[in-house]
C-alpha cells in the first residue's frame, strides 16, 4: 500500500515512519497539509493517508475534508486521524470530517498495523464495488454510466480554445452473427473489441448492447475521422475465435466534435445521427457529424 504519513511535527512523522518501515510499506512524509494534499491529488497510487490533526499549510480537520471530497468522486482513500485528544466531542467532528478511522497519538505499532489491516480489507473491498458499477463485466470496458461520467469529466476540463470529438460505433448484423452462430459467440465477438488499439488519452466505452463509444479530447474532427478509419479498419480485419468458430465482422462509424459551451447531449446527438447515416447507406464506413448549430 502507498501511504501518505502527515505530522504537523517532524518527530512524530519520523516516528510513524520507524512503525511502518518494518511493513515495507511505501511511506511519503509531510509536515505541511496543502503539500500533502497536492501530493495526494497528483498521486493516484495513495490510497491510506495517517494524518496529525495539528499541521502548518492547512489544518488536519481540512486535510480529512478535501481527502473525502477526493474519495466521493470515486477514489479509494482511507483517512486515519490521529490525536493527542481524544475527546468525545473531538473524536465526532474529526470522523464527520471525512476520516475513516481515529486513533490517539503517539500511536502503538500493534494498533497502526492492526488499523492498517482494516484500511487493507475496506479498501479491497471498495475497489470491487467501484469496479461492479462502473466496469461492463462482459467487455471489460467501462459500462454507460462510467463513461458517460468521464466524458462528462473530459468535456467540463475542457479549455476555451479546445475542442473534443466523439465516436460511437456499431457492430453492423450482429443480430445475425447471434443467429448464425449462437449467442455465446456473439458475446465474444463484443469481448474482442476491447483488444482494439486507441490513441493514447482517450477511453472506449461499451454504450449499448453492440454499441460503443470513443472519446477524444482535444482532438478535433479531422484527427477524430482518421481514428474511426482506423478503427474500421481494425474490426474489419479481426478474426475472432469463439467456440470452434472464427468469426469477422464489420462495424459503422459515427463522429463528432463539440468547441468550448457546447454541450454534451448534442455532441452525442450529433454523432448518432452520424452513425444512422452510416448504416443508411452501406455499412462498414465511417460518416461526420455537421458542425454544431451556430456554429458552422
Ligand atoms: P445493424 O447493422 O443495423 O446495427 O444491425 P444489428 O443486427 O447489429 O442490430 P439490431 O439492433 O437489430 O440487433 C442487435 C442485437 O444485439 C440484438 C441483441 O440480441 C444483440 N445483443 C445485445 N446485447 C448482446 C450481448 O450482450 N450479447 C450478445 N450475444 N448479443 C447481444
Ligand atoms: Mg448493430
Ligand atoms: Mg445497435
Amino acid at each position: 500500500m502507498h501511504i501518505v504519513v502527515v505530522d504537523g511535527s517532524r518527530t512524530g512523522v519520523l516516528y510513524v515512519q520507524q512503525i511502518l518501515e518494518p511493513r515495507a510499506e511505501d511511506v511519503v512524509m509531510f509536515t505541511d497539509g496543502k503539500m500533502a494534499l497536492d501530493y495526494i491529488r497528483a498521486t493516484p497510487e495513495v490510497e491510506v493517508v495517517v494524518t496529525g490533526l495539528e499541521l502548518t499549510g492547512i489544518s488536519g480537520t481540512e486535510l480529512c475534508w478535501e481527502l473525502r471530497l477526493l474519495a466521493n468522486a470515486g477514489r479509494p482513500i482511507y483517512v486515519i486521524a490521529m490525536s493527542a485528544n481524544a475527546d468525545a466531542q473531538h473524536l465526532i467532528g474529526v470522523l464527520d470530517a471525512g476520516a475513516d478511522d481515529f486513533m490517539s497519538k503517539p500511536p502503538k505499532a500493534n494498533e497502526l498495523s492492526a488499523r492498517l489491516r482494516v484500511a487493507e480489507r475496506t479498501l479491497k473491498m471498495q475497489r470491487r464495488l467501484i469496479e461492479l458499477a462502473t466496469i461492463d463485466s462482459l467487455s471489460g470496458l467501462l459500462n454507460r454510466h462510467a463513461f458517460r461520467e468521464r466524458a462528462h469529466g473530459a468535456i467540463t476540463a475542457m479549455g476555451r480554445d479546445g475542442c473534443t470529438s466523439l465516436i460511437v460505433f456499431d457492430i453492423d448484423h450482429f443480430k445475425s452473427i447471434n443467429d448464425r452462430f449462437g449467442h455465446s459467440c456473439g458475446d465474444a465477438v463484443i469481448k474482442a473489441i476491447r483488444s482494439l488499439k486507441i490513441p493514447p488519452d482517450t477511453f472506449l466505452g461499451r454504450i449499448g448492447g453492440e454499441e460503443f463509444a470513443l472519446m477524444l479530447p482535444d482532438l478535433p474532427l479531422d484527427g477524430a475521422l482518421s481514428v474511426a478509419e482506423h478503427l474500421r479498419q481494425q474490426i474489419e480485419a479481426m478474426a475472432i475465435d469463439a467456440v470452434g468458430h472464427r468469426i469477422s465482422c464489420t462495424a459503422s462509424f459515427g463522429v463528432a466534435t463539440m468547441a468550448f459551451g457546447g454541450s454534451a447531449g448534442d455532441l452525442y446527438r450529433r454523432a448518432d445521427t452520424a452513425l444512422y447515416e452510416a448504416k443508411h447507406t452501406g455499412r462498414n464506413r465511417v460518416c461526420a457529424a455537421p458542425p454544431e448549430r451556430g456554429r458552422g
